[in-house]
């Protein structure tokens, strides 16, 4: 089989090399005679996996022992409705910034549980920036605050944390929330600042069907009346995500995804390569007139790359070459158009350089 690059925005490339112990390891886990797919969730066997799981993300993003981490399903989309159910904690309001297309989903199912402040918005610009903090208008009486760092189809990335209680004058003891799902791991994080993070794990740790959720302890055991056993944080956080059986094999393929990360030295050494290769990418794009990014460059992500060609009609014959070349899932999101390169973690340099001279070529044949 020839070389391919996997550009899709999730479920997303995985390491190769977590692919291959994955397969290693397929029939018999460590001699157990056993898949992981096969083992209880509350064996031996299987409780040490999902330990060192929690301890190797603690250890990779120093995240300190009164922050709990959940294992949870229901995907990112989950979390749009589980947030103001366990954190609007007697209040009957919430403010949301609105970067995008996630920010929207997470605003219209927040409305369903109270009222929701737009403290700040790009809709006026098409959501191709960020709003600077000192336009943001909090509600002094808000639940929470909730924002999007990286927007995965709009390509806008925050390079920077809210500082809340900055805006509000230096007083104020608001949660901060964040959608981490396409961003995170991707860079340095430290978890101190935010009540709770979330994230989908099928862009940047692992498949599909499961959920990360890292969340202040202090915040727990509040959701409002009428809130199911499995959408109150507590529950799982109360039995170590072993309420009822969790997401098993993705679970341990995280794991395997965090070893990597960890030999390939950590979050920051992560970063530095992410901005690398985002910037191999945006160079080209900047360079030329025949491709166009949309961004504001000082909000760009560097996992999402939107692109455009100047003349649209190429954009099938861009397509069709790319695939050629082993370049696969570059169409843009159906309510964008273009191209989207996504480079989460697990695409390696080679694949950005790929691409670069392949639309270096195009741009010769056809600029
Ligand atoms: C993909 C994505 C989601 C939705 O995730 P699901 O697991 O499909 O529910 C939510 N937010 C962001 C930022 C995403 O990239």
């Amino acid at each position: 089989m020839s070389i391919i690059y996997n550009f899709s925005a999730g479920p997303a490339v995985l390491p190769k090399e977590v692919l291959q112990q994955a397969r290693d390891e397929m029939l018999n886990w460590h001699g157990s005679g056993m898949s992981v797919m096969e083992m209880s969730h509350r064996g031996e066997e299987f409780m040490s996996i999902a330990a060192k799981v929690e301890s190797d993300l603690r250890e990779l993003a120093n995240i300190p022992d009164h922050y709990k981490i959940l294992f949870l399903q229901g995907g990112a989309s989950s979390q749009f409705a589980m947030v103001p159910m366990n954190l609007l904690r007697g209040k009957s309001s919430a403010d949301y910034i609105n970067t995008g297309q996630w920010s929207q989903k997470a605003i219209e199912e927040a409305k369903k549980y109270c009222a929701v402040n737009i403290a700040a918005s790009a809709e006026d610009a098409h959501f191709t920036y960020v709003p600077a903090l000192d336009e943001w208008k909090i509600n002094p009486d808000t639940a929470y605050v909730h924002y999007t760092p990286n927007e995965t189809i709009g390509g806008v990335e925050f390079n920077w944390v809210p500082d809340i209680s900055q805006v509000m004058g230096g007083k104020a003891d608001i949660p901060l929330v964040a959608d981490m799902s396409s961003n995170i791991l991707s860079r340095l994080l430290d978890v101190t600042p935010f009540g709770l993070i979330y994230a989908g794990a099928q862009k940047n740790i692992g498949p599909a069907g499961l959920v990360l959720v890292i969340v202040r302890e202090d915040l727990l055991g509040k959701s409002i009346a009428g809130t199911p056993t499995m959408y109150h944080y507590k529950t799982h956080a109360d039995h170590n995500s072993m309420y009822n059986t969790p997401p098993t094999y993705a679970i341990y393929i995280m794991g395997l995804v965090l070893t990597w990360l960890k030999q390939k030295g950590g979050l920051a050494a992560m970063e530095a390569i992410n901005i690398s290769k985002s910037k191999l990418l945006y160079d080209l794009i900047d360079s030329s007139d025949f491709y166009q990014c949309p961004v504001a460059k000082s909000d760009r992500s560097r996992m999402n790359i939107p692109f455009t060609l100047k003349n649209t009609a190429l954009d099938n014959e861009f397509l069709k070459q790319a695939k050629a070349r082993g370049l696969l899932q570059l169409k843009g999101h159906r309510s964008v158009g273009g191209m989207r390169a996504s480079i989460y973690n697990a695409m390696p340099y080679e694949g950005v350089m790929t691409l670069v001279s392949f639309m270096k070529e195009f741009e010769k044949i056809y600029g």
